[in-house]
Order: C-alpha cells, then structure tokens, then sequence
C-alpha cells in the first residue's frame, strides 16, 4: 500500500470503531499526511494506529487519540483554538484545516523546530506555534474558543479557563500518571466538565 491508501485505510478503521465521526474532521483527517509529521525513519509505521516516538522522551498521539480530541473539540469555521504540547504539530494541523486559527505552546525548543518544518512542508499557514510554558496560555492572543491540552495535567491551569472563552470548550487529558479526558465547557468563572475516556499523555512538565 502507499501512503495514500494507508491513510484512507486508517481512516476507515477509526470510522468503523466510531472514533471518527463528522464529516469535515474525516476530510481533514483524509488531506493531512500524518507521515511528515513522524520521524524518517518511523514514516512505514506514520498509519499504525500507536504513539510514536519524536525525540527528548516524547511522543506524537495514536490517530485514535487524535481523532477523539478533535472530535471532542466540536471545530468550527471560525474558531480560534489554543494548544498546549505541539510536538510533531500534527494535531494542530489537523485542527487547521477545521478552524480559523490555532495558535500552539511547546516547551522543547527541539520540538518547536520540529513542529514548525513539518507544518510548513504540509503547506500550513494557519497555525502558529510559541515556544514556552503553556500552563501559562497565551494570553496576548486569548480568549480563545476551544483549547485543547495534549499532555497530562494533574490538575487544569487556571490560567487556561481564564483564557477560554463564555461558552467555550477545553479538552484536557487530568491525572499524573494516567489520565481522564476531561471535556469542559466554561460558564461563568467555572468548568462545567464530563469525564471521557481514559487515556495516558506524557505529562506537562515546566
Ligand atoms: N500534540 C502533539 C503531541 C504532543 S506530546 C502532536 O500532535 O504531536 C506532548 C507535548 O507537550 C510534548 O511535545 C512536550 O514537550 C509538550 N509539553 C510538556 N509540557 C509542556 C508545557 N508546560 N508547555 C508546552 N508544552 C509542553
């Protein structure tokens, strides 16, 4: 098989398992080459649906995960979505091809670089990624519609609810050394948050 039809393989296979759902979030899943966003030497393994390795202990999401986060994440056109933990930058590329803008935190210089490459030889333009600590947000560029936290947290930054906006969603993966993804959506000052599946991210570390 090449790429083209490992990817739609892929996709079939978290369509039949209920994983993928909407419409766009499939296309967008169908146009985004997951194997630019892995190292070389892993591209033959970028459409086996597992984590994979990308360098300083850390690791880019099983598809699967992926696509129940930005299943989660309900995108539209017009949103302006925060991630915290870009790594390879294929979540938010995903998301880019879903909303307006994604503007994505990460900590290892490496990976800034990393996320950055693979994001432009995709052809994305609409995403930006920070270098830095994300618990903090980003608040020149807040509020945001939707934020999405893509390592574990042992509890959820004040600073992100701050940064969500009324009506918003977050998805958090809480815990320390496995996780509950928690889907939020603010009202008022608060979270009003539901459980989803367990889940285990590497944790946000400062
Ligand atoms: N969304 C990524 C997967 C990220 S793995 C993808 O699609 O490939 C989690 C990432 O979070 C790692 O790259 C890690 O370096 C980063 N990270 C950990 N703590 C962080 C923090 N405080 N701020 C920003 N990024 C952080």
């Amino acid at each position: 098989m090449n790429m083209v039809e490992k990817r739609k393989a892929m996709v079939e296979s978290l369509i039949s398992e209920g994983i993928l759902k909407k419409e766009r979030v499939i296309k967008s899943f169908l146009e985004t080459p997951r194997e630019l966003f892995v190292p070389e030497k892993q591209r033959n393994c970028a459409y086996v649906d597992e984590p994979l390795s990308i360098g300083g202990g850390q690791t880019i999401s099983a598809p699967h995960m992926v696509a129940i986060m930005s299943e989660l994440l309900e995108p539209r056109k017009t949103d302006r979505v925060l991630e915290i933990g870009s790594g390879s930058g294929y979540q938010a590329a995903i998301l880019s091809k879903l909303v307006k803008e994604v503007y994505t935190i990460e900590l290892d210089p490496e990976l800034v670089k990393f996320s950055r490459s693979n994001l432009k030889k995709a052809g994305i333009k609409n995403v930006k990624v920070f270098l830095g600590d994300g618990s903090k947000g980003l608040e020149r560029y807040g509020p945001f519609d939707k934020i999405i936290v893509t390592c574990g947290c042992p509890e959820i930054p004040e600073a992100l609810i701050e940064q969500l906006k009324e009506g918003g969603i977050m998805v958090i993966p809480v815990g320390s050394v496995t996780q509950i993804l928690m889907v939020g959506r603010k009202r008022g000052n608060n979270l009003d948050l539901k459980r989803n599946v367990e889940c285990v991210f590497v944790p946000l570390r400062h």
